[in-house]
């Protein structure tokens, strides 16, 4: 290992760099970049640190979209010249109105560059918002399932509609909110975005925290003797059950602390 080169190299790199042979291999830059892979962007995402102002002050989704439905009646009021405002709840016409106009608010901010890809055709529809034709337009379906409206990943809308979309359906796991979503929407990069917003799910993070464990200790002498069924037990009580002639029942419940047997008694 003294002598060997592997210490120092080949004796070369200590001479001129001038003087060092040359490859004969000439390369070409052209036939290099064929290799190279080819991917389309779909999007250009852009990252706000402050949530815009539709979005600011709601952690709602519905909630988002009644606000930008009285703040467009405000407006339409604001227009009407002979006197006659409107002054009513918020039609269901209105909701509608408003939500479309807000994802087409966001996706003209987001989704501006957005082009047809080798994955998603996307068009738009008649009222101006961006859709996706999938591969199953041949079937039988609801339009909204199979053209859904295309959405950006990283964007406040996004996060607030998943978030409700989670909250209403008792805290679903990430299969179960992809299927729910899919039915009206087409998240770009579904998965991270729902992995996103679920887990900085506080009620998700508390049923997920593993619980308190404790080292295995030796049983008492009560439970390892041998002795007669039932001749150790243990006694609970579970009710009370209301009767139909409104009376009140509990039931006794044993356990034997050796044989772990159970018995019940009304
Ligand atoms: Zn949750």
């Amino acid at each position: 290992m003294l002598n060997s080169k592997w210490w120092e190299g080949p004796s070369r790199l200590k001479e001129n760099p001038v003087s060092w042979s040359v490859s004969d291999i000439i390369c070409q830059p052209n036939e290099v970049d064929i290799e190279k892979r080819k991917s389309k962007l779909v999007n250009m995402n852009l990252t706000q640190d402050t949530p815009p102002w539709y979005a600011d002050r709601v952690s709602d989704y519905d909630k988002m979209i009644r606000v930008f439905a009285w703040i467009l009646r405000f407006v339409n009021n604001c227009k009407v010249v002979n006197g006659k405002c409107k002054v009513s709840e918020l039609s269901q016409s209105e909701i509608e109105y408003s939500e479309n106009k807000l994802i087409r608010l966001v996706q003209s901010y987001y989704l501006s560059d957005a082009k047809s890809s080798n994955f998603i055709e996307t068009f738009l529809d008649n009222e101006g918002i961006l859709k996706v034709e999938t591969k199953i337009i041949n079937r039988n379906d609801y339009r909204s399932f199979l053209y859904p409206i295309l959405l950006p990943e990283k964007c406040e809308f996004t996060k607030l509609l998943i978030r409700t979309v989670h909250r209403k359906n008792c805290h679903a796991g990430i299969q179960m909110m992809q299927c729910l979503l899919r039915e009206r929407y087409w998240i770009i990069r579904a998965r991270n975005a729902l992995k996103n917003v679920m887990y900085n799910c506080v009620v998700c993070k508390c049923f997920k925290v593993k619980s308190m464990s404790s080292e295995p200790t030796t049983l008492p002498s009560d439970r390892v003797t041998d002795c007669e069924p039932f001749e150790i037990v243990g006694i609970d009580l579970a009710g009370p059950l209301f009767l139909k002639n409104e009376g009140k029942v509990w039931i006794v419940l044993f356990t034997c602390a050796v044989y772990r047997a159970i018995h019940l008694n009304l």
